[in-house]
């Protein structure tokens, strides 16, 4: 007959579809009850309704309150999209939070990441047109689109997210949204921060009202050290496995580094320990989190620690406010975090680890008191808090080259720096190194007025120095026919910290490359070994680089050189290439190419090694860094150090040290570049 016999593939299909049906339900189900848990909650009609009244509002809350994830949702839920045709925007300081925000709350709402819901950050867009209409986004995306449309007509709400944090591309939306508020009044503009700050954001918006979310909070009991640590990083482990060992389970540490480095040798040494104690103690999961680890391996950190385990957090400060992570009861704190600084004197940018600002610390010290009372080990004295920290971190705006950012003003058409609002202001030396540099670089005329130049380096979505890299690869008599291997190395200096598995020697010694003069060529033949093997993984795996860094470096890449073909660079090459084919000099073409991007970071040898070349005031003795391979060359092969040498970065450490480092064999080639600053050589 008809009827189902027991067992056939049509029943064993309907239960399975029930199954599904009844997980789905009990999903949603959770999401629902996870959402209206959420402190914010509690206000979301009280919060709406401000929202209708006040064009511009101030929401502090504690962090974990559900400020990042609802809000935007909630605004979504009113109607301010207007059934989509409208979007709403919230912007992270940090990519990891906005993809992973995003990610949660195309969760929590049912939807596709990338359709309804997406995320732009830089080289990275997962948002559909006409179709998104939920959007994270760093700062700085937020800020591109303004250069493309001033008025920011696809928006209907915008939620500058993490205000408090202060970075320079926050500082600057606030003030060029505060310039078109009051020609957009049906725009809202929600300013969230986690602390403190609230006062100067409402008075800057001529006194809009603040909003204050009270979140839970449980008392954490904080302990010092007696003396200061010589190693923080090996006090931190030690304090972990004291944590693991006195204090009973369940309950997350959570431990605050400086950066991926950092964080991944910690990693290390933890798991080794733990190996050696065996089952002698109950078993550790190890999650790191930091701005450069792959998308697939960040949900680690959001996991439910199983019965009996204990979870280990090493993140960046990216934990002190952008991301919750549910579970944590212990936080260790070494007080460090690393900091982008521009000394305005020699107009250089470095990569320091320096303290904490007291506000940090403090916020950081909460983290351990969100599901129960907890406890923060501060791996520092008390003294130091008391008399040492800074009261608040120091905005970006206060201590960055501020040549991108004047030329982003300029190019929208804002040339009175001086009177652009801002919070905090920089300092008129700072304004003036800046429009120096650009005048440098060919971005501005003599008349402080941008030129062609500066429009094409601004289009570029990366620093202006290396849109002046690109230019010139193109275009400059002496250099042009190399766009895209300058275009490869661009892109692969973006992620040169995670390209190579171990050591830049293993390059060397496994072959991949033969032997290479600098870093930039370096970068140059291993892109180009792997798009030769057809972008393949195993190529990656043979040689000790990282498979995932080189699919971002390759869309990196794709990205520049679209950019490069709409600019008509790309034109202007293939040109210089019809005619000088095959081309001489690849390598000395990439040289002067940088020299003309870079004036500023180039090295001259003297009596006690390479001194930097600031202009305002006398040199600094810099080192090349020992994973470069010219100090390979230049030590080893007793290579003759050449009189000068051009670096992307410095980086402060125990020594001063220059990374990314290509030689300039040349004097003259200084010249050629760069007439009005280095004369005449004798060569
Ligand atoms: P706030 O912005 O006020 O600090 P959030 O909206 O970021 O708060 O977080 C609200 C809650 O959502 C927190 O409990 C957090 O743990 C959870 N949450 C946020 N992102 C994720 C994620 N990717 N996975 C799991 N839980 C998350
Ligand atoms: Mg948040």
């Amino acid at each position: 007959g008809d009827s189902l016999s027991p067992g056939s593939n049509e029943e064993v299909a309907l239960t399975e579809l029930e199954s599904r049906l009844e997980k789905e339900t009990a999903r949603l189900k959770s999401i629902h009850e996870t959402r209206k848990s959420l402190p914010v909650y509690q206000y979301r009609d009280d919060l709406l309704n401000a929202v209708k009244e006040h064009q511009i509002m101030i929401v502090v809350g504690e962090t974990g309150s559900g400020k990042t994830t609802q809000l935007p949702q909630y605004l979504v839920e009113d109607g301010y999209t207007q059934h989509g045709k409208l979007q709403v925007a919230c912007t992270q300081p940090r990519r990891v939070a906005a993809t992973s925000v995003a990610t949660r709350v195309a969760d929590e709402m049912g939807v596709m990441l990338g359709k309804e819901v997406g995320y732009s950050i830089r080289f990275e867009d997962k948002t559909t047109p006409g179709t998104t209409f939920l959007k994270y986004m760093t700062d700085g995306m937020l800020l591109r689109e303004f250069m493309i449309d001033p008025e920011l007509t696809n928006y209907a709400c915008i939620m500058i997210d993490e205000a408090h944090e202060r970075t320079l591309a926050t500082d600057i939306l606030l003030g060029l949204l505060k310039d078109i508020l009051p020609h957009r009044k049906d725009l809202k503009l929600i300013i969230s921060s986690a602390t403190m700050n609230a006062v100067k954001f409402s008075e800057f918006f001529y006194g809009a009202p603040i909003f204050n979310v009270p979140g839970r909070r449980f008392p954490v009991d904080i302990h010092y050290t007696l003396q200061p640590e010589a190693n923080y990083i090996n006090a931190a482990i030690t304090t972990v496995f004291q944590i693991h060992t006195t204090q009973s389970v369940p309950g997350d540490i959570l431990v605050f580094l400086t950066g991926q480095e950092e964080i991944e040798s910690a990693q290390q040494s933890i798991e080794e320990i733990a190996h050696v104690l065996g089952d002698k103690i109950r078993p550790l999961i190890i999650a790191p989190i930091y701005a450069n680890l792959p998308q697939d391996q960040q949900s680690k950190i959001f996991q439910r620690t199983p019965e009996g385990c204990r979870k280990v957090v090493l993140a960046t400060n990216i934990a002190e406010t952008s991301l919750t992570i549910n579970g944590i009861n212990f936080v260790i704190d070494p007080g460090f975090v690393k900091e982008n600084s521009y000394v305005a004197a020699s107009g250089m940018s470095q990569l320091l680890t320096v303290p904490c600002s007291r506000a940090s610390v403090d916020q950081r010290a909460g983290r351990a008191g969100r599901v129960g009372p907890g406890k923060c080990f501060r791996l520092f004295t008390k003294w130091s808090y008391f008399h040492e920290l800074e009261p608040l971190p120091k905005p970006e705006i206060l201590r960055v080259n501020l040549s991108q950012v004047v030329l982003l003003l300029m190019s929208m058409g804002i040339r009175d720096l001086v009177n652009f609002p801002l919070l905090d202001k920089p300092s008129i030396p700072t304004l003036s190194k800046a429009l120096e540099n650009l005048y440098v670089l060919g971005a501005l005329n003599s008349k402080g007025a941008i030129t062609r130049l500066g429009h094409i380096m601004c289009d570029f979505p990366c620093e202006p120095q290396f849109g002046k890299v690109m230019h010139t690869a193109a275009t400059h008599e002496k250099c042009k026919g190399v766009l895209e291997e300058a275009v490869t190395i661009v892109a692969m200096l973006h992620e040169t910290s995670s390209v190579l598995v171990n050591s830049r020697q293993d390059a060397n010694k496994s072959g991949i490359v033969g032997q290479v003069q600098s870093d930039h060529m370096l970068y140059l033949e291993i892109f180009n070994a792997w798009k030769d093997m057809d972008y393949s993984r195993s190529w990656c795996l043979d040689h000790k680089v990282q498979y995932k860094t080189m699919l971002r470096v390759r869309n990196i890449r794709d990205q520049l050189w679209r950019c490069c073909e709409k600019l008509g660079l790309a034109a202007l090459n293939e040109a210089a290439l019809d005619a000088g084919n095959p081309l001489q000099d690849v390598e000395a073409r990439l040289t002067r190419s940088f020299i003309a991007g870079f004036p500023g970071n180039i090295a001259q040898l003297g009596s006690s090694g390479y001194r930097t070349m600031g202009r305002q005031t006398g040199g600094l003795t810099v080192n090349i860094h020992p994973s470069s391979v010219v100090f390979q060359m230049f030590r080893k092969e007793s290579k003759k150090p050449t009189k000068h040498l051009l670096y992307q970065r410095l980086v402060l450490t125990s020594k001063e040290y220059m990374r990314d480092c290509i030689p300039i064999p040349r004097e003259n080639w200084l010249h050629d570049m760069l007439p009005h600053l280095f004369a005449k050589g004798s060569k």
